[in-house]
């Protein structure tokens, strides 16, 4: 019988840096994670971290306490996370308003700064100006998402945290009070358990019983081999549509959807991106669908072309870089940035994921969490189950 003060589920960035974040109270963590390739979201993502994109006074500060974490987190944890500000370049497409798409931005804590395709192409001489109305200029961060991940655990292990790579197969309950959970090698046990499992967040909580508005898209894209083609910014487009699939994806109709899985695939975007790592390497996106299965297949030869022919017309360049195309799913809930805080009526349950962006709100979040944990529990916030 093996005993914690926390038991947190998945190691990705979100179970990491919260790991790190219980620890550093001085509390005894475990932090349980199935896969040791992580084949997760964070591992496949751009690395961005969006501190611009606050709308009111709570996000407006995370995005605040965000930039400055991850500004000393290189620090702080030993490790390089490779964090640099760099430009974010959100394409318009040819055929639209490029004004109409700004006001929309005007909603954010910074405001983007409009340019002409022929002023774009100045900044990112990669783009195709063909292609484009113009661009939304923010100033952005940037870090290497698994080597963040790395910095986390490491420094999670140097203050004594434990990490066993073994799924958590069943949440152990005694009426409506968690008290541990299951893997198939052991039983572990704890008054505090927080779900950090990215898509599979959702199952987890089904399986005893719990419905919350926490949902996945099955995301597609590619990793480049090291090339020497230089890319100045993050490249995305303005209009994102995979925002308005997430929002649909909670309406009450597709929410029975969710409880019959299937392989159907309910919406599917291709949102064309790219951004280059600091060895070179690239990482061309992506395809995002709403598929309830979390194991369906998909076409993996379709994926990659249409990532390919989608990435070739902003960034004619990109479009045949040798590359290898993969998946993961990626967490979301339909109207919020994130679902953090205790699962009402189950004591010792508690949620820390479904975030918009992630790598700008997680990290100042954890801290927050922790400090709830040990000094501020009524602070906590609670979510309806
Ligand atoms: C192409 C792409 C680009 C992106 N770009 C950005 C970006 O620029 N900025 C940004 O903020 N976000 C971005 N994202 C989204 C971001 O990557 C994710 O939101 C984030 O990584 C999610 O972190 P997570 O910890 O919630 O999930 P994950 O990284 O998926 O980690 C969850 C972990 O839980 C584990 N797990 C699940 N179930 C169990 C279980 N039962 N037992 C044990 N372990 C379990 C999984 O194996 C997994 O490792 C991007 C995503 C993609 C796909």
């Amino acid at each position: 019988m093996k005993n914690f003060d926390w038991i947190v589920i998945g190691a990705g960035i979100t179970g990491s840096a919260l790991s790190y974040e219980l620890a550093k109270k001085g509390l005894k963590v475990l932090l349980l994670e199935k896969d040791p390739n992580y084949s997760n979201a964070t591992r496949y993502s751009y690395g961005g971290v969006a501190y611009w994109s606050g709308t009111d006074d709570f996000s407006n500060k995370l995005c605040q306490e965000s930039r400055e974490i991850h500004h000393n987190l290189s620090q702080e944890l030993g490790y390089n996370t490779e964090f640099r500000e760099l430009d974010l370049m959100l394409t318009m497409p040819a055929d639209k308003d490029p004004e109409m798409i700004a006001e929309d931005y005007q909603k954010f804590l910074i405001k983007p700064q409009l340019l002409t395709p022929k002023e774009a192409i100045e900044i990112e001489p990669l783009l195709n100006t063909d292609a484009i109305s113009g661009c939304l200029k923010l100033p952005h961060g940037h870090i290497h998402p698994q080597k963040t991940n790395n910095g986390y655990q490491q420094a999670f292990l140097k203050l004594g945290g434990t990490i066993n790579y073994e799924e958590v197969s069943q949440l152990l309950s005694q009426n409506t009070i968690i008290t541990g959970v299951k893997t198939p090698q052991e039983e572990y046990f704890s008054e505090n358990v927080v779900i950090c499992a990215g898509g599979l967040s959702h199952s987890l909580l089904k399986s005893i019983g719990i419905a919350v508005n926490i949902y996945f898209t099955h995301s597609q894209l590619i990793l480049t081999s090291t090339v020497d083609i230089n890319l100045k910014t993050l490249v995305m487009p303005a209009i994102l549509n995979r925002l308005d699939i997430e929002e649909k994806s909670g309406d009450l109709e597709l929410e029975s959807l969710w409880n019959h899985p299937s392989d159907e695939i309910i919406s599917d975007v291709m949102e064309p991106g790219a951004i280059q790592f600091r060895d070179g390497h690239f990482c061309l996106g992506q395809i995002s669908q709403i598929i309830t299965n979390p194991q369906a297949n998909f076409d993996r030869h379709l994926a990659e072309k249409t990532i390919r022919e989608g990435v070739g017309k902003i960034l004619p360049k990109l479009e045949n870089l040798p590359g290898k195309l993969h998946n993961c799913l990626v967490a979301f809930c339909p109207g919020a940035n994130f679902l953090v805080g205790k699962i009402d009526h189950f004591q010792g349950l508690h949620l820390f994921s479904g975030f918009t962006s992630t790598f700008v709100f997680a990290p100042p979040l954890a801290k927050r969490f922790a400090s709830w944990v040990t000094e501020d529990a009524e602070k906590m916030p609670s979510l309806l189950s």
